[in-house]
């Protein structure tokens, strides 16, 4: 009965733009569930509708693809969307399906007699969307199907891969141009959640959105809850953050290298964690039957590089943690978004070493890029360590990145809850630094650390160290304390590690230090205090009833078997807790719940009342 609705609904020319954005809210309740528009989102919507092109930037789970599908629907047409990934697009139209929205996406993987129908039905406007990648859109053959067919709009999906100031840069976006060329007369829409200033003006230039609406949301993600546990606190503290706050839950550990991917996730599961490993030197047909138990699972800790994840359109990710750092700013604020889509409490986590800094700084050098572009790439990289090491709320920090200031400190960090001192270390750092130079820059930490506690050891003697102005003079700190100063110093830039024998050498900063030019800070390590049980359970909101939720979940995860499907799309995790908290005992104040529309108080209203009355039962004859 709904998948005729976005056909009842298309605009006559004569309808008014309230009388249309009426149907659009209307579609809203009744196709999705939801009772209100997101800041933004109307707006898009009509502009859309007014048949003029948007650029839109929205944090992850800021609710983009309502912003081209709602129009999509209500416009005469289909609507194109232009997607990166196969994996993502089928997950989108699996999603859509089950709203019972007339979705369908082409790509080589489909046999041919499907892609001949779903052509067909493109033919004659009986799609609301349809899904393919840019190489797929920009073949000779879909040019002249799109020729050849009603169009509704065009939606470019992770804009920012058109351009090379972005951080994804895909060449095969950059013939997407055509689209303002041959289908003028059609509005586009191009969405993208990471993107700086440079990058905007690059999209808008290179898609030729010259007179688009630009439309900003606030890069602030309220719901996901901020921690850098600083450098050096390995798969240990990794561990503890999984135990104490997410037992049991979907998750993402991200690594630097494939090794370290395969030997965390086999450490993680000899702790009685149930963690996977996905990165890009497995067979095609594991990595997709693990990304499957991943989706479809509940529970599941995926440990990847970061070849894992542009596809992945799981709401339910509860926390995301990264054992090494990221490249950029962009990289990690993307990565951390794909924790609690759907807006329920996560966790953002990380931890990285000295060496991460160091192979990245590597791959920047022996890049072949121009200058200007690693010039680039070491600044966002600094940028990305400066937010690690800082002393300062965390949110403040991220939005300040990407130009939004967020007036006070947000009380969901790891600073907020446990402000650091930052130790004015700018004599230490000299001491370390000078001792580098009055060795000659030739010695690793170790021995270097052995100089400036004065050691009687071998080396000491073989080089005569013993002799040097700098030897003894660090009694203020102990060795492990004067260990993490050279870390951090690298970190910092001010000392540079020699590829083959780890040698430090001094770099132009450490001269601005010795001289007294800029001092040296250094967060003061903070060893939080066990949390307590109620701190534990964190991840679920005080209203919620914990035992019927997992009940629900447990029938949620039925139902997705049965139907081979991921659990998200019977329900998300927020429906699910409001459904917990709420307890409703009709149809009809189920149905006023978010996330609940027609079709799935049609599926799923009797079971999910069954279990509300069954657990109603079962606490008042316990009590
Ligand atoms: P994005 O593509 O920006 O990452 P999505 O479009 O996947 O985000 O939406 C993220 C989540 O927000 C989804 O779970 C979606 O159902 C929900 N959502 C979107 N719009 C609304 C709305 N108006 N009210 C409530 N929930 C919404
Ligand atoms: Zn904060």
């Amino acid at each position: 009965m709904v998948l005729s609705l976005g056909r009842q609904m298309q605009l006559a020319d004569t309808q008014s733009s309230g009388e249309i954005m009426r149907h659009a809210e209307t579609l809203l309740r009744q196709v999705f569930g939801h009772e209100e528009f997101r800041p933004l989102q109307r707006d898009i919507v009509q502009t859309l509708l007014a048949g003029r092109d948007v650029l839109a930037v929205m944090p992850t789970g800021g609710g983009k693809s309502l912003c081209y599908q709602l129009p999509a629907m209500l416009r005469d047409g289909v609507g194109i969307v232009v997607s990166p990934l196969i994996a993502l697009m089928e997950d989108q139209v699996l999603a859509l399906r089950a709203l019972g929205v007339r979705a369908a996406f082409l790509n080589s993987t489909l046999p041919w007699d499907e892609q001949a129908a779903i052509e067909h039905a493109a033919r004659n406007g009986d799609l609301d969307l349809l899904y393919m990648a840019p190489e797929r859109l920009l073949g000779e053959r879909t040019l002249a199907l799109l020729q050849d067919m009603p169009l509704a709009l065009f939606a470019i999906d992770e804009a920012h891969c058109v351009s090379q100031w972005g951080h994804d840069f895909r060449p095969e976006y950059r013939g997407l141009h055509v689209l303002a060329e041959s289908f003028s007369e059609v509005p586009r829409i191009a969405l993208t959640a990471t993107a700086d200033e440079r990058t905007r003006r690059d999209i808008i230039e290179q898609l030729q959105l010259h007179d688009a609406d630009v439309f900003i949301a606030s890069f602030d993600r309220p719901n996901i809850h901020y921690a850098i546990a600083g450098e050096g606190a390995g798969k240990t503290g990794l561990l503890r953050f999984i135990e104490e706050k997410h037992a049991g839950n979907s998750g993402i550990v991200y690594c630097l290298s494939r090794r370290q991917v395969d030997e965390t996730a086999e450490w993680l599961r000899g702790k009685g964690v149930d963690a996977l490993a996905y990165h890009a030197g497995l067979p095609a047909h594991e990595r997709a039957a693990r990304q499957k138990r991943f989706t479809h699972g509940d529970g599941v800790v995926m440990v990847a590089t970061i070849a894992f994840g542009m596809g992945i359109d799981k709401p339910d990710v509860r926390f995301v943690a990264h054992l090494a750092l990221p490249r950029n700013i962009e990289s990690y604020y993307q990565e951390t978004g794909r924790a609690g889509r759907d807006g329920a409490t996560a966790d953002a986590w990380m931890t990285y070493s000295m060496r991460d800094v160091v192979l990245h700084r590597r791959f920047i050098d022996e890049a072949d890029s121009p200058e200007e572009h690693k010039r680039i790439q070491r600044a966002k990289l600094d940028a990305l360590v400066a937010l690690a090491e800082t002393t300062q709320c965390r949110r403040q920090a991220l939005l300040a990145y990407f130009g939004e200031d967020l007036p006070e400190p947000c009380g969901n960090c790891d600073n907020c809850a446990n402000p650091p001192q930052a130790l004015d270390m700018s004599v230490p750092a000299q001491k370390a630094l000078s001792c580098v130079y009055r060795t000659g820059a030739r010695f690793g930490a170790a021995h270097l650390v052995d100089v400036l506690l004065g050691r009687d050891t071998e080396k000491v003697r073989r080089f005569g160290h013993d002799r040097v102005s700098t030897f003894g003079i660090g009694g203020e700190l102990n060795a492990s304390d004067w260990r993490r100063l050279y870390r951090q110093l690298v970190i910092a830039g001010a000392l540079r590690v020699d590829d083959e024998h780890g040698a430090l050498h001094l770099t132009e900063k450490a001269w601005s230090i010795m001289r007294g030019d800029e001092g040296f800070t250094m967060r003061q390590r903070v060893r939080p205090a066990r949390r307590s049980r109620r701190e534990r359970s964190a991840a679920l909101p005080e209203d919620v009833d914990a035992a019927l939720f997992a009940r629900l979940k447990e029938w949620r995860l039925r139902e997705a078997r049965e139907q081979g499907v991921p659990p998200y799309v019977i329900f998300h995790d927020s429906t699910l807790m409001d459904i917990a908290a709420l307890k409703p005992v009709t149809r009809q104040s189920l149905s006023t719940i978010d996330g609940i529309g027609e079709r799935k108080l049609e599926h799923y209203a009797e079971a999910v009342l069954a279990i509300i009355r069954d657990h109603a039962q079962g606490t008042s004859t316990s009590a």
